[in-house]
């Protein structure tokens, strides 16, 4: 898996209260060349310990959905607001967000995906830069500008947002649909999309 050497971060105290809370640095994963980049809010208990974003339940809901529009994690890459684990899986502070900021500013940069999925309020509000009703907003695109350069994000749900809420599963998948759309790395001719445009 492609680790974009240049944007990992190795060394990092801005924050001490996750300083405290992590037991490392956890950097994005995926191809160097992605189309897709999917921005979570921060790592969890499981990103934690394993040292990559969404490995957990959340992670399993992202690669079924995935999955189902033709695509397979090592395909896309996916990053966090904040690197570091927030003591008792609160929301990162806005002070922390701002910490980070230029870490995730510098991956979108050495990327420069076709689109920008943000899964959750966390992530849809940090890039955005204004409240975001996520539930009513999901599948909306939105362009952002990073050092003047237009970047397209798409605002999807939280995937464990799913968990809590089976009806949501629907949206977050026509969100993935069109996720893959965007991009132009729509799976349909693998036979294995299923869904409906949006
Ligand atoms: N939730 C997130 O927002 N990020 C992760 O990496 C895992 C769960």
């Amino acid at each position: 898996m492609g680790q974009m050497k240049d944007c990992r971060v190795t060394e990092c105290r801005r924050c001490p209260a996750l300083v405290d809370s992590r037991s490392r640095i956890v950097n994005g994963t995926g191809p160097g060349d992605a189309d897709l980049l999917f921005v979570g809010e921060g790592p969890g208990a499981n990103e934690d310990e394993q040292g990559e974003p969404f490995v957990g339940r959340s992670g399993s809901v992202l690669d079924d959905g995935l999955r189902a529009v033709g695509l397979a994690r090592e395909d896309v890459r996916i990053t966090n607001c904040v690197r570091c684990r927030p003591p008792e899986n609160r929301d990162p502070s806005a002070d922390e967000l701002e910490n980070c900021r230029g870490y995730l500013e510098r991956e979108i940069e050495l990327l420069d995906p076709e689109v920008i999925v943000t899964l959750g309020k966390v992530p849809s509000e940090h890039l955005v830069e204004r409240s975001v009703a996520v539930t009513k907003e999901a599948g909306e695109v939105e362009e952002i500008r990073i050092d003047a350069t237009p970047h397209r994000v798409l605002l999807c749900l939280h995937p464990a947002a799913t968990l809590y809420d089976r009806s949501q599963l629907e949206t977050f998948e026509r969100t993935l649909e069109r996720a893959a759309d965007l991009a132009g790395v729509d799976g349909a001719e693998s036979g294995q999309t299923r869904l409906d445009g949006f």
